[in-house]
């Protein structure tokens, strides 16, 4: 089976870079599964986990924090504000994120960005479930 080279890039430097047999990532219009010769296209994603698929070894799994994602018929870059691998992740801080989050959206202050908690929410829980999902 053909590989496709991903690539998964933010303003702090690369994330990951590696061959691999498929890429399912939660773009705004949905799930996508990427192989190798895929039509060239541009998805903006979702805050969500992109899952690689390597063959015999165990899947990974990336938590992205929305971005573009741009394919190529043998490239797959995702370009993101903030993205993990789950060993990058540092659960704690994610809990701490997520009951901040929380405890704003629950509050019935007017100066609270409610979209702007929902968002950081989002975050936080990705980051928890792709710890859950190191396989
Ligand atoms: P926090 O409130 O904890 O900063 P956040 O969702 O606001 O969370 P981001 O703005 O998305 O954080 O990310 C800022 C930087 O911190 C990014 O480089 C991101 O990869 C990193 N980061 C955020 N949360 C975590 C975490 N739980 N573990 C490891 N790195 C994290």
């Amino acid at each position: 089976m053909k590989t496709i080279h991903v690539s998964v890039v933010t303003p702090d430097g690369p994330v990951y870079d590696s061959e691999v047999e498929m890429v399912s990532a939660k773009a705004q219009s949905g799930e996508l599964g990427i192989l190798h010769g895929h039509i060239p296209m541009v998805a903006p994603l979702q805050i969500g986990a992109v899952r690689l698929k390597k063959g015999s070894s165990s899947d990974e799994v990336v938590a992205v924090s929305g971005g573009f994602l741009e394919v190529r018929p043998d490239k797959v870059t995702i370009l993101a504000q903030a993205a993990e691998t789950s060993d990058m992740i540092d659960v704690s801080r994610a809990e701490e994120a997520k009951n901040r989050a929380e405890t704003r959206l629950q509050s019935k202050q007017d100066d609270v960005d409610f979209k702007r908690a929902e968002l950081a929410l989002k975050r936080a829980l990705n980051r928890i479930e792709v710890t859950k999902q190191k396989m």
